[in-house]
C-alpha cells in the first residue's frame, strides 16, 4: 500500500510517498512559495532531481503539481495517483477532541477549524492541504495526525496549569505538547531498541532541534512533556525562549512600550540561543563555532542550553519514579556529540555512563551508554513522516 504524507505550512508543502510494504519512501519533495510570487516544486526519486517553477496559487495547485511529479514518466514513482491508497496529514493542533489520529470527514474538519486560535499559523495550512486533497483526489481517505495528540495521555496534574479553572473550562487552556509524531515514534522504538516491557518501558525522549522538547512516557504513554499550550515553553531553543517568569512580560513592556504580542514575538523569534548568545545565531554550529572563538555569551548560552535539558530529565525522572532509556534525537540530538556528552555529565547520580566512542557518531541510530551503564541511553533518529504514514496506514486498513 502506498500512503502519501503532507505537511502542510502557510505557504509550504513537505511531502513523501511511502511504500508500506517494506516502509521505503518512494519519492519525496517541497513546494516552496505557495500562494506568493517564485513558486517552485523540487522533487526527488531514485536519486534524480526534478524542479519545476510554476505559479501555485493555492495548495491545490501545489498538490496538482505533486501529483503530476509522482506520475512523470522520467521522475516518477508510480504509474497512476490511484496507486495512492490514503494520505497521512501532519495537523498541529487537535486541542481537547482528538485523543487520537483521525480519517478525515466533515466534523473533522470543523473541529480543526475550531482549533484555528490554538495553532493560528499551522492549522489553517494543514486544513488547506485536507481541501486540496480532497478537490484533486476524490474518495482517496485523508487522515489527520495531530502533533499534540501524544500529550493527550498526561494526567490532569501534569496538563493543568496552576492558574483558575475557568480558564480550561473556557478556553481549554492546558499543557498539549507538541513534536508528538517525533515523540511518539521515538519512544516507541526506543521501547523496542533496548529491548524494555512494552507496557512498562520509562522512556525519556529528547527532540533537541531548532525548536526542542523533552517528553516522559512509560510504555510509550505521555506521562509529561515540556512545550504546553504552545510550544514556547520548556527548554531553550534556537529562537524560543522557553520556561521563564512570566512577569517578565510586564516589566520589559512597561520599560520599552512595548506590548503583548511584540513581547511574544520577541520570546518565540530572538530569544532562546539566538538572544542569549547576544545575537550571534540560532544555528547550534554558529554558536558552538563563536563559543570556541571565546565568545562568552555563546558559550554561556550552549552551557545553558545543555542544563536546561538536564534538569528536565531530573524532573522526569523523579515523575516516572526512575528512567529506563533515553533517547536522543533532532538535528542536535542526533548529530552533536559534545552536547550529548555534556547532557549525560550530570547524569551520573542515576548510573549514566556514555560510550565515548559510541557516542562519536552523527545521524544514526545507535547506543551510546556502555554495558554497564543503568539507563540505556540512544541515538535514535527521528521519522515523523513514517509514523504519520504507519498511523495512516491503521487507519485506513
Ligand atoms: P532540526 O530543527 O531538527 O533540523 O535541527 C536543527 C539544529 O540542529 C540546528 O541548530 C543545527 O545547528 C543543529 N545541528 C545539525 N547538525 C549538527 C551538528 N553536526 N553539530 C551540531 N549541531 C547540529
Amino acid at each position: 500500500m502506498k500512503i502519501l504524507v503532507l505537511n502542510c505550512g502557510s505557504s509550504s508543502l513537505k511531502y513523501q510517498l511511502i511504500d508500506m510494504d517494506n516502509e521505503s519512501v518512494m519519492a519525496k519533495g517541497l513546494c516552496e512559495r505557495i500562494g506568493i510570487e517564485g513558486s517552485k516544486l523540487t522533487h526527488k526519486a531514485n536519486g534524480k532531481e526534478l524542479v519545476v517553477e510554476e505559479p501555485m496559487p493555492k495548495h491545490t495547485e501545489a498538490i496538482a503539481l505533486v501529483m503530476k511529479a509522482l506520475v512523470d514518466p522520467e521522475y516518477g514513482v508510480i504509474k497512476d495517483t490511484s496507486e495512492i491508497s490514503a494520505v497521512g496529514h501532519r495537523v498541529l493542533h487537535g486541542g481537547i477532541k482528538f485523543t487520537e489520529s483521525i480519517k478525515v470527514n466533515k466534523d473533522v474538519k470543523a473541529t480543526i477549524r475550531e482549533c484555528f486560535a490554538l495553532g493560528p499559523l499551522h492549522n489553517p495550512a494543514n486544513l488547506m492541504g485536507i481541501e486540496a486533497c480532497e478537490e484533486t483526489m476524490p474518495g482517496v481517505p485523508n487522515v489527520a495526525v495531530f502533533d499534540t495528540t501524544f500529550g493527550m495521555s498526561m494526567p490532569e496534574k501534569a496538563y493543568l496549569y496552576a492558574i483558575p479553572h475557568e480558564y480550561y473550562e473556557k478556553y481549554s487552556i492546558r499543557r498539549y505538547g507538541f513534536h508528538g509524531t517525533s515523540h511518539m515514534f521515538v519512544s516507541g522504538e526506543a521501547i523496542k531498541f533496548a529491548g524494555l516491557d512494552p507496557e512498562k518501558g520509562r522512556v525519556i525522549v529528547c527532540h533537541l532541534g531548532n525548536g526542542a522538547s523533552i517528553s516522559a512516557s512509560i510504555g510509550g504513554k505521555c506521562v509529561d512533556t515540556s512545550m504546553g499550550l504552545t510550544p514556547l515553553e520548556g527548554l531553550i531553543m534556537g529562537t524560543r525562549s522557553g520556561d521563564l517568569d512570566p512577569a517578565i512580560l510586564q516589566f520589559i513592556c512597561n520599560k520599552e512600550g512595548k506590548d503583548v504580542n511584540e513581547m511574544l514575538n520577541i520570546l518565540n523569534k530572538k530569544s532562546g540561543i539566538l538572544g542569549m548568545s547576544g545575537g550571534v545565531s540560532s544555528d547550534f554550529r554558529d554558536v558552538e563555532k563563536a563559543a570556541e572563538q571565546g565568545n562568552h555569551l555563546a558559550e554561556v548560552a550552549l552551557e545553558a542550553f545543555v542544563y536546561r535539558v538536564a534538569k528536565y530529565i531530573g524532573a522526569y525522572t523523579a515523575a516516572m519514579n526512575g528512567v529506563d532509556a533515553i533517547a536522543f534525537t533532532a538535528g542536535v540530538g542526533e548529530n552533536d556529540k559534545i552536547r550529548r556528552k555534556a547532557i549525560c555529565d550530570y547524569l551520573g547520580y542515576l548510573g549514566v555512563e556514555i560510550d565515548d566512542e559510541a557516542n562519536d557518531c552523527r545521524g544514526q541510530l545507535r547506543m551510546i551508554s556502555t554495558e554497564n551503564s543503568k539507563v540505556k541511553v540512544m541515538i535514535l533518529p527521528t521519522n515523523e513522516e513514517l509514523a504519520i504514514a504507519r498511523e495512516t496506514l491503521r487507519l485506513v486498513q
